[in-house]
């Protein structure tokens, strides 16, 4: 039907004055605007440019007679209603009209009732028809719109620089975008449709996004990311995660593919560097900090000059140690960036260890007047299976912070035992304390909490990035606990394998 009948108008064809006259009146009081024609010809007519939906059609006219009216009204096409009017003898001359697709009859006399009744519902039809019509319109312009939007995020995920795979449920590969092919050095015009070992070749990021298809990590906030070396030089970064439903099921994964090549490149360069400066710094310091030590020992017992001198040789040779642990430091992270930590593995006891750092680091405690005790909790330790040195820097960057941080007459305390199969070591200082809010901040490089009791105190902000570092690489957890002024507690729990 097309749209440009209006509802509110109607045509009455008739040959007799008095009835188009009587019908006008009745309609015009339902609201509805008439216009009346006293032919069929005339009615044609004036229904080019009166857009009636009904049309009141008498069957016996002069002239073109009601139902070739109609059949040229049918031919139209434009879904207006015809209700013919016919008297009592016609009666099978309107059941042929409604054949012909009349909406309805009314006999001659009628009642205005009769008139109302069958005019009414004829509108109610037309409104009901055109809302139909509407509805049916919104959904084709909503489909066409989804198609457009469709092909548009098609386009995108096409044009992307970072690949894109993703999969159904059983880890088969249901979209893939050309990047991803480049970057894997699959065909650029790689169908879909297949398992997804066919497009990934290395292993662990194969399982990953197998179980992430499967609905393993649904609610995983942290899914590990996977480097994947494809050749040399070229690193890839990829990050998988689930796709889900509006029902949070797992409808598949997709993952994201990006060239992370020149930021290792880099990356490595940097620390290349460091390690390399580190080691050439390293060792005329350490000379100059010897051949200080010797002067000043040499010194004593002499004159007041020679005690000036000796003061300010004593205080170089403090600035020497400080920049002998810097560079200490930068070499530990290097070593850990470069995956060193666990590169030479043996069975360390950990009870062993902490006894001859404590022993080691009591002289210092002394120095400033502080006691420090070492409490073994368990009868035999399982074990940790470590590079010593990584776990010598846990524990004694822990032990010496506690001394560090901890004011002259203050208490250290070790803790060591064994948790389940885990090793747990607690150092607890009644000293300085770290407010809140720096506490998440303290493990990050670099970072020194700066306040009138710290301020003077030397070092690097290295110490616990460091320790982390190895802690996380041994597979175990950090904690801190610390309360301002009253004291600070670090546990490390390890592993033993
Ligand atoms: P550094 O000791 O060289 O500054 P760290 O990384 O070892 O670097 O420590 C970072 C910061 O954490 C320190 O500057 C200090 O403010 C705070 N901190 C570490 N251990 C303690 C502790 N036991 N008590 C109070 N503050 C501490």
């Amino acid at each position: 039907m097309e749209n440009n009948i209006d509802a509110s108008k109607v045509l009455v064809i008739d040959d007799e004055q008095s009835l188009r006259d009587g019908a006008e009146r009745i309609l015009t009081r339902m609201d509805f605007q008439v216009e009346k024609a006293s032919t069929g010809q005339e009615g044609l007519e004036k229904l080019k440019t009166f857009p009636a939906a009904i049309v009141l059609l008498d069957m016996k006219m002069p002239g073109m007679d009601g139902m070739e009216v109609l059949k040229r009204i049918t031919i139209m096409d434009k879904g207006i209603v015809v209700i013919v009017i016919t008297g009592f003898a016609t009666v099978e001359t309107a059941i042929e009209a409604m054949k012909r697709g009349a909406y309805d009859f009314i006999p001659k006399p009628y009642e205005p009732d009769q008139l109302r009744i069958v005019v009414d519902r004829a509108r109610e039809t037309i409104l009901l028809k055109i809302n139909t019509e509407e509805l049916l319109m919104e959904r084709t312009q909503n489909l066409s719109d989804l198609q457009t939007e469709q092909s548009r995020v098609h386009t995108i995920i096409e044009s992307l620089p970072n690949g894109v795979l993703v999969t159904d449920t059983e880890g088969e590969v249901v979209l893939i975008n050309p990047a991803f092919c480049m970057h894997m050095g699959l065909a650029r015009d790689a169908v879909t449709g297949q398992k997804l070992e066919e497009y990934i070749a290395d292993e662990k990021l194969c399982r990953l996004v197998t179980d992430i298809s499967k609905g393993k990590y649904i609610d995983y906030d942290d899914i590990p990311s996977c480097d994947v070396e494809v050749s040399e030089g070229k690193h890839l970064m990829a990050r998988a995660r689930p796709v889900l439903g509006d029902k949070r099921e797992c409808l598949g994964a997709v993952v994201n593919l990006a060239d992370v090549s020149a930021m290792k490149a880099l990356d490595q360069l940097k620390s290349e560097f460091v390690a390399k400066v580190s080691h050439e710094l390293r060792s005329p310091l350490s000379t100059i900090h010897e051949q200080l030590a010797l002067v000043i020992s040499e010194m004593t017992g002499e004159d007041s000059t020679a005690e000036e001198e000796q003061h300010i040789l004593a205080r170089a040779k403090e600035k020497t140690r400080g920049l002998i642990t810097t560079i200490s430091d930068l070499l530990d992270l290097s070593r850990i960036e470069a995956g060193i930590s666990a590169s030479n593995p043996q069975p360390v006891k950990v009870d062993e260890l902490l006894k001859s750092i404590v022993e080691f680091l009591n002289a210092r405690a002394q120095a400033k007047n502080q006691t420090i005790t070492l409490d073994i909790s368990a009868e035999t330790f399982t074990p940790v299976v470590s590079d010593k040195m990584s776990l010598e820097s846990v524990y004694g960057n822990l032990i010496t912070n506690a001394i560090n941080y901890t004011q002259d007459g203050g208490e250290i305390k070790v803790t060591a035992g064994m948790s389940g199969r885990n090793v747990r070591v607690i150092v607890q200082d009644n000293g300085f304390g770290i407010d809140e809010k720096y506490l998440d901040k303290i493990f990050d490089r670099f970072y020194r909490v700066k306040n009138n009791k710290t301020r003077f105190i030397t070092g690097t902000g290295l110490g616990l990035p460091i320790v982390k570092g190895i802690v996380d690489s041994l597979g175990g957890i950090i904690d801190v606990e610390s309360e301002p002024g009253k004291g600070t507690v670090f546990s490390v729990i390890l592993p033993t394998r």
